[in-house]
């Protein structure tokens, strides 16, 4: 194995400074929302009957999170690490706006390495103002003393050093990890009586995935072993519903009139807070609306980016190639499993990549700002919600696509103007 620095710029971006607080402001909210769309059973499984009939992988991660709730979740506990991404989209007249992107329920990363981006364009000489705040566990998850956090991982992690991060500040703290693959999972792991986890006899208190959210990783043992986990005391972080409350249809229903209202009754300054970051989304479901919707991006597919139910980047279809497989689907079923969504177009900016084994340019970029959101609910109620720390990934504007993993975005430090 060959170890490479993180990609990063150069130089810190511009980042205008109302826009990074409304971001900070809306995390709670955000916190709010996911885990009342995680409760919400009705919700989910209306929400996501379209898409499972001609999308194998959310059928399956479905199919786990009906069969646990028919046994009965051995857990109150439950754990978010989310992650909220939004662009800055200048439209055309007038200043920017700050519009989501997705939220990230399972395996948010970069919350270790951000932490020390800062530092790294400080060193670079460069007398930015920059903030960021730590990212960490808070430590009422009372955690036995015994009793591991298990880091759920892929066999090779390019991105472990992010996950060392956040690992030692566990040791810190004195809790234990043990970092695992699914297949150690289906070989070693079981369950007690009370449904208690053990590895090896070692039990486990939280499961943290930093995997699972693409199909690849899942073979039959994988699924049984995921359905293990979840069927298990161990607070999962997160839980079935959870990332199940995270898919790009449920991001598009949420945006649909009068959704938040039934999911956050009561909370009208919430409501109002989160929907000023909602960019246009829309169903492709069957019938007259997903018709219509279908037709305008066919004609003008500049305007919008075709989203699969799927994470981790490289999937989403842009422009012409967007044009040709909504023409193909047009008439099928399998146009349910995606969404379409308006198309952010920030502002450009002039910066320097710094990626490994590639040549130094200048290139025009632009910026993607995630904040990370940190929840744990206990049975019915919220113990802790808060905004933990951001993140800025910058990559040059002709990529359409893809994150830091996907080897496109490079890890920034917003300067706010
Ligand atoms: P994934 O789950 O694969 O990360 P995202 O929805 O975050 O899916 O999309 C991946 C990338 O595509 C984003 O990081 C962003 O760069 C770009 N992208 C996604 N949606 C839009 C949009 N509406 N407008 C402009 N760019 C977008
Ligand atoms: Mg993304």
């Amino acid at each position: 194995q060959v170890v490479n620095y993180a990609p990063f710029t150069l130089l810190p971006s511009a980042v205008p400074r109302a826009l990074f607080e409304q971001a900070y402001a809306v995390q709670q909210d955000f916190n709010l929302l996911v885990d009342a769309v995680s409760q919400n059973k009705e919700f989910l499984e209306q929400t996501l009957a379209s898409a499972i009939k001609v999308d194998d992988f959310t059928a399956r991660l479905f199919r786990i999170y009906k069969q646990v709730l028919e046994e009965g979740l051995a857990q109150t506990v439950f754990l978010g690490i989310n992650r909220s991404d939004y662009m800055f989209d200048c439209g055309l007249e007038g200043a920017a706006a700050l519009r989501q992107i997705e939220i990230n329920t399972i395996a948010a990363s970069f919350g270790g390495l951000t932490s020390r981006t800062a530092d790294v364009h400080r060193k670079a000489g460069d007398p930015a103002r920059s903030m960021w705040s730590v990212y960490g566990f808070n430590d009422v998850l009372g955690i036995s003393s015994s009793a591991v956090v298990m880091f759920l991982v892929e066999e090779v992690q390019r991105n472990i050093f992010d996950q060392r991060c956040v690992e030692n500040e566990l040791w810190n703290r004195n809790i234990r990890v043990v970092r695992k693959r699914f297949q150690d999972v289906f070989e070693q792991g079981s369950l007690d009586a009370s449904r208690r986890l053990y590895m090896d006899g070692q039990e486990v208190a939280v499961v943290y995935y930093r995997e699972g959210y693409v199909p690849q990783v899942y073979d039959e043992q994988n699924w049984e072993a995921r359905l293990l986990l979840e069927r298990s005391r161990a607070v999962k972080c997160p839980d079935i519903a959870t990332q199940l409350a995270g898919t790009k249809k449920v991001q598009q229903e949420l945006s649909r009139q009068g959704t938040l209202e039934k999911l956050l009754p009561g909370h009208p300054e919430a409501i109002a807070r989160i929907r000023a970051t909602f960019a246009g989304l829309y169903s492709l479901d069957e019938g007259e609306e997903g018709d219509r919707i279908a037709a305008t991006a066919i004609a003008d597919p500049d305007r919008f980016v075709l989203k699969p139910q799927r994470e981790g980047g490289g999937n989403n279809l842009y422009g012409e190639e967007l044009r040709e497989v909504l023409e193909k689907i047009k008439d099928s079923p399998e146009r349910t499993s995606y969404i379409l969504m308006d198309k952010i177009k920030p502002q450009p900016a002039l910066n320097y990549l710094l990626r490994a084994h590639s040549p130094l340019q200048v290139s025009e970029c632009i910026s993607e700002l995630g904040i990370f959101g940190v929840y744990v609910r206990q049975g019915r109620e919220l113990v802790l919600n808060q905004a933990a720390g951001h993140l800025l990934r910058t990559k040059a504007i002709e990529h359409a696509d893809g994150g830091v993993a996907a080897g496109v975005a490079v890890l920034d430090t917003p300067y706010l103007v």
